[in-house]
């Protein structure tokens, strides 16, 4: 595997394959590899996905609920929040969220992610009465909801510290968080993405006191647009500190920048989206890098389309992530993919790579193993 590989490169990959962390300084030189140093580090990520999670494919039943678009924030990468007074701006009401988590359940939904713009129409307390009346509606719904953004809102309007927040939406019924909002963790980046509105300091402290309280989040990134290795490095080795400190993560998703209705890149700034390298290489160093400290990475289709996120399956990721009907963030910056995609299309891909498809729930508990809705003599009744 490592024959043709260049000094430098193998030494590193020797390193992970002995189950040893490599440095940031390791991983910025395996973000800048090409050509059969590329393929190396591919080959070692999916050899320690096989090692740490074995051929199982995960997935989850989920259904996204974007309850408000309307935002004050204007973060330069974003095409989803609008201003109150734009033409598509909207707020759905409480009994709209509830419908809609309700519907969910009945398609066989485990877990409904719910997050939005921050829209101070809605009031501080918008995030516990959407979890109270969804959980009195439908109490075996796993909730997933509200990014590290959205908590500090809520927290400042509310004038209470974060602790205090989380620990009344976890007694409302909130499962886990998302770990968005995350983009790169370097202050000089975070500064042209969202203005540092929300600082790398205080992402890390929500999302650490949300594992101190018991609440499980994802961990992403959100790479390609005026960012690079050095970045990215620090930022995984960032992830991995928290991870070891707290063990809150369920699993790391990398997001590419879906740059196509962006002020950022229509200022100039900002490169078109992550080239095919970089997101192969995204996942197979994260692998890499957290593998032993997060076992669950995983492909975004919504931003990678699908046969992409396929083939990312074997460059260390072993997570396809949710069913989403109706993601309304990434389509609103030029998304091609993102409504929806039935379990059977991802059992399909996953048994076309000679792995196992499963589905889990939010906390990775496997619920059903093995191939249930797609039927190969039957190809069209996804
Ligand atoms: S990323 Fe979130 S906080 Fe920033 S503008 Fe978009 S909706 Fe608002």
């Amino acid at each position: 595997m490592l024959e043709q590989t260049s000094p430098a490169i193998r030494v590193i990959l020797e390193n992970a394959l002995e189950d040893r962390d490599i440095t940031p300084a390791d991983a910025a030189r395996l973000f800048r590899a090409r050509g059969r140093d590329a393929a190396a580090i591919i080959a070692v990520a999916d050899a320690l996905r096989r090692r740490q999670v074995g051929d199982r494919v995960t997935y989850v039943q989920t259904r996204n609920i974007n309850f408000t678009n309307i935002c004050y924030t204007g973060c330069a990468f974003c095409a989803f929040g609008l201003p109150r007074q734009h033409p598509n701006a909207y707020a759905m009401d409480i009994e709209e969220v509830v419908r809609r988590a309700v519907e969910a359940r009945r398609w066989g939904c485990t877990e409904v992610c719910m997050q939005g713009g921050l829209n101070p129409l809605l009031g501080g307390d918008i995030y516990v009465r959407l979890v109270r009346a969804i959980k009195a509606a439908v109490p075996d719904i796993h909730i997933h909801a509200f990014s590290p953004f959205e908590l500090q809102y809520a927290s400042q309007i509310q004038r209470r510290p974060v602790r205090e927040v989380l620990l009344e939406l976890k007694e409302a019924g909130l499962g886990s968080i998302p770990g968005t909002a995350a983009e790169i963790l370097i202050p000089d980046v975070r500064q042209a993405l969202t203005k540092n509105k929300l600082s790398a300091e205080a992402w890390i402290e929500i999302v650490t006191t949300a594992h101190e309280v018991g609440l499980p989040s994802t961990a992403t990134i959100m790479y390609g647009h005026i960012d690079g290795p050095e970045h990215w490095a620090a930022h995984l080795a960032i992830l991995r500190d928290i991870q070891r400190d707290t063990g809150g993560f369920t699993e790391f998703v990398p997001l590419g920048f879906i740059y196509q209705n962006t002020r950022l890149y229509a200022s100039g700034r900002a490169r078109p989206g992550p080239t095919g390298r970089e997101s192969a290489l995204m996942h197979a160093v994260a692998r890499i890098m957290l593998g032993r400290w997060i076992p669950n990475i995983q492909v975004s289709w919504v931003k990678l389309g699908l046969p992409m996120a396929q083939m990312l399956l074997e460059a260390g990721a072993n997570d396809f992530g949710g069913t989403l009907h109706n993601e309304s963030i990434s389509r609103s910056a030029g998304a091609e993919t993102g409504e929806y995609v039935a379990p059977a299309e991802f059992e399909r891909l996953i048994l076309d790579l000679g792995r196992t498809p499963a589905q889990r729930d939010t906390t990775y508990r496997i619920l059903h193993e093995g191939p249930r809705y797609y039927n190969p003599n039957h190809p069209a009744t996804m």
